[in-house]
């Protein structure tokens, strides 16, 4: 899978409910992982550049290498350079040029409110009668609502605490004012507002290019960044990025075993999850 020619994109709803989170953050998995693994892992660590370079082996050969530079100014060199972090928005600078890379985001407006939901608003005479999930339509369903458009895409009750009140998560096309949450709501006791650049966007058209899962520097490179982060402008989701990160480590154990380095065969105890 070294380039990625689709002539679709894909989305999944995903239900909202029934669904679980670690204690303190689901982070705490993948730093498991990587702690785990015995890596030396940097965290709170920006890379600002990453640059191909050349070294020479004892015989004199030519041996590609990747000089890291992080924001504190250190340099390391590396055999090989994943990039598990959206080209864009990632800020490295590469050294060859990857603008035609650097994809469009989606932006994803995410309201967490705590607070008594407005029943009436709904249509509803019963604050418990009031579904727990709700999903809006958009063009051309929306004329009933102002301006067109629905205030949110979804609406959903994420827990009820000891007091009565409702967590709810709402997504919406822009960022709700204060009139939108308050008609929305009887009262709210904690309004917490965040912007996502959430996903690319998905364009439907034809014969559409996708940054390639390698980022060579000349097209006739054997090998090059290995770019894990391409895999979202076909589908963004964790569960698809965890086999688009299974197959950045396949491609380069497949390049540095077939090197007569004795590897252990691909999936054995490793890469199988
Ligand atoms: C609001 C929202 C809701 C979503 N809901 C779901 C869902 O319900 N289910 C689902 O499966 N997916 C969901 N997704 C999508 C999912 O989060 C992504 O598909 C997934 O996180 C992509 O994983 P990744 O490892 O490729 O990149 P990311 O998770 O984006 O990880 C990239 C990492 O690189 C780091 N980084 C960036 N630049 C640098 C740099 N210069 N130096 C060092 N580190 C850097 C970032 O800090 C980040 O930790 C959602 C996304 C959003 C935004």
């Amino acid at each position: 899978m070294e380039s990625l020619r689709f002539h679709t994109v894909m989305v999944s709803m995903e239900a909202s409910h029934g669904t679980w989170a670690v204690k303190d953050g689901n982070f705490r998995i993948f730093e498991e992982f990587a702690i785990r693994s015995k890596a030396n892992v940097l965290l709170n660590t920006k890379v600002i550049s990453v640059s191909n370079i050349t070294e020479f082996d004892s015989f004199g050969n030519d041996v590609h290498k990747y000089a890291v530079e992080t924001e504190d100014g250190i340099i390391q060199v590396f055999d090989e350079v994943v990039l598990a972090a959206p080209l864009r928005f990632s800020d490295i600078v590469l050294s060859f040029p990857a603008q035609h890379y650097k994809r469009d985001y989606h932006t994803v407006h995410v309201t967490l409110v705590s607070g008594h939901a407005n029943p009436n608003y709904f249509g509803r005479s019963d604050i418990e009668k009031l579904p727990v999930f709700i999903v809006t339509t958009g063009y051309p369903l929306a004329q009933n609502f102002p301006d067109g458009q629905a205030p949110f895409e979804t609406f959903s009750v994420h827990r009820i605490l000891e007091n009565g009140e409702t967590v709810v998560k709402i997504f919406s096309p822009n960022k709700p004012d204060e009139k939108q949450l308050d008609q929305l709501f009887l009262n709210r006791t904690w309004t917490y507002y965040k912007e996502w650049q959430a996903f690319p966007q998905l364009y439907p058209v034809e014969d559409m290019d996708f940054p390639s899962f390698i980022l060579k520097a000349n097209e006739q490179d054997e090998f090059g960044i290995v770019y894990p982060g391409s895999f979202e402008n076909f589908v963004s989701t964790m569960e698809t990025q965890t086999i688009s990160g299974k197959n950045a480590a396949r491609l380069l154990h497949e390049k540095w075993c077939s090197k007569n380095i004795h590897c252990k065969k691909f999936g054995d105890g490793w890469g199988d999850y």
